[in-house]
């Protein structure tokens, strides 16, 4: 089962091909691609690290990250907006609810600091046209 941390509910959706390093590109390019393209799989909601942190370099322990304050405020409001909880979602069925309900200003707020956000196609897999 994939695990998922809130804010990766979106990193997941902008996400393309680029990454911390090659471990983590390709560990991401294999998870996502499931998501993406495997109707009905599921995930766990978990407010911690999660399979996706499993293979990155900023990984310091389980639920420490080196942007630790920035990632959990990132969490945090993902999980404000949307009203989250740590349980099993239908990936494909979550992003759509959230994505309807997404405006470019929440997550500008969201994602504040992130610095894939100038460069990734985030805001425009995400927020669509609007
Ligand atoms: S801008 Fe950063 S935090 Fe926001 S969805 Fe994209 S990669 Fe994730
Ligand atoms: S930067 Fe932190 S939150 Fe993001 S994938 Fe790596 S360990 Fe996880």
């Amino acid at each position: 089962m994939i695990r998922l941390r809130p804010h990766h509910l979106l990193c997941t959706q902008g996400y393309s091909g680029k990454g911390y390093d090659s471990g983590f590109v390709a560990h991401m390019n294999e998870v996502v691609e499931q998501l993406r393209n495997v109707p009905g799989t599921k995930i766990t909601l978990t407010f911690s690290t999660d399979t996706l942190c499993s293979c990155c370099p900023h990984k310091e322990g389980e639920d420490l990250c080196d942007t630790q304050e920035k990632v959990k405020r990132f969490d945090r409001k993902t999980v404000e907006y949307f009203g989250l909880e740590e349980k099993e979602y239908v990936y494909q069925d979550l992003i759509r609810e959230i994505d309807e309900k997404m405006t470019p200003e929440m997550l500008a707020d969201i994602c504040q600091g992130c610095s894939w956000f100038p460069i990734s196609a985030c805001r425009r897999n995400i927020c669509g046209g609007r």
